[in-house]
């Protein structure tokens, strides 16, 4: 079955329902997003009341909590040589973590971190040191690297680097992988050849492990290393290219997630869920 989503907010006062609310109205049947704003730590309270409101109407809308997705923030760097930095990211992971359960969510997306300057080696090091340490807390979230860009010194753009850090994670049961079309389309995989990159994808790290997947179209060429979105059809991977990933088979039953750019301040994804509903035969 198709689970297709995007991003959504989270707010103080209406949290997860609120966020179910505006996946809604998308046509979504799976959603994603940060339990506060994605460039900061500071987060709220999770309120029971409104967590079990909105898993009252997921169950009337035949939405399964499992399929829902956190993604921590993106300044978190559990890559950083920094020992303060680098604890300040397992004992927000470690919270972050304790906040999933209480919402029911069981994924968590995490960008693996940059290495800034320490190199590829000792941020990978790092990167699994704190993993270890997160994942000593008893929970039953998953952990999801994100496929990176390459972008500045980002550790985690080649299926290589991901292996080698799930690799050292101990608890190998709570880690997997998201994989992001315009992360990979931007580090150099080629998505006109998608079942090459997905049989790579597999020798290297595993089919089993690929827990979500980013659906975004890029703004600049394969290989550019940048990480700009763009919208879906409107980008250097196409829409041909965007759909053949959505619709593979291998890949069926795990949740895709729009984070395509707003066009004049408003959110793109009903049109975008719909243009892609609409294409499935192709
Ligand atoms: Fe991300
Ligand atoms: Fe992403
Ligand atoms: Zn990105």
């Amino acid at each position: 079955m198709l689970y297709i989503g995007s991003h959504v907010g989270f707010n103080k006062s209406s949290q997860l329902l609120g966020s179910l609310e505006e996946a809604l109205s998308y046509g979504s049947n799976t959603f994603m997003f940060y339990t506060g704003a994605p460039q900061n730590t500071i987060r709220y309270t999770i309120d029971d009341e409104l967590t079990s409101k909105a898993i009252k109407k997921m169950q009337e809308n035949n939405i399964s909590l499992e399929k829902i997705i956190v993604h921590a923030p993106y300044i978190v760097n559990l890559a950083n040589n920094d020992k303060e930095k680098h604890q300040f990211a397992i004992n927000f992971l470690k919270q972050e973590i304790i906040r999933c359960e209480k919402l029911g969510i069981t994924k968590m997306v995490l960008h693996p971190g940059s290495h800034v300057g320490s190199g590829i080696d000792l941020g990978i090091e790092n990167i699994i040191d704190g993993l270890n340490k997160v994942l000593e807390i008893d929970n039953s979230v998953c952990i999801l690297l994100e496929t990176m860009a390459g972008k500045g010194s980002e550790v985690g753009s080649s299926f290589i680097e991901i292996k080698k850090i799930i690799d050292g994670v101990k608890k190998k049961e709570l880690i997997g992988v998201c994989l992001d079309t315009c992360h990979i389309h931007d580090a150099g995989y080629d998505l006109n050849s998608f079942d090459k990159v997905l049989d790579e994808f597999d020798n290297i790290i595993g089919l089993k492990y690929l827990k979500c997947l980013h659906i975004n179209d890029s703004k600049n060429v394969c290989g550019s290393r940048k990480d700009r979105h763009e919208n879906i059809g409107k980008g250097y991977i196409g829409l041909d290219n965007l759909l053949k990933i959505i619709y593979h088979k291998r890949l069926d039953d795990i949740p895709k997630i729009l984070e395509t750019p707003y066009i004049n301040d408003k959110a793109p994804y009903k049109e975008e869920i719909e243009l892609i509903r609409r294409n499935k035969a192709i």
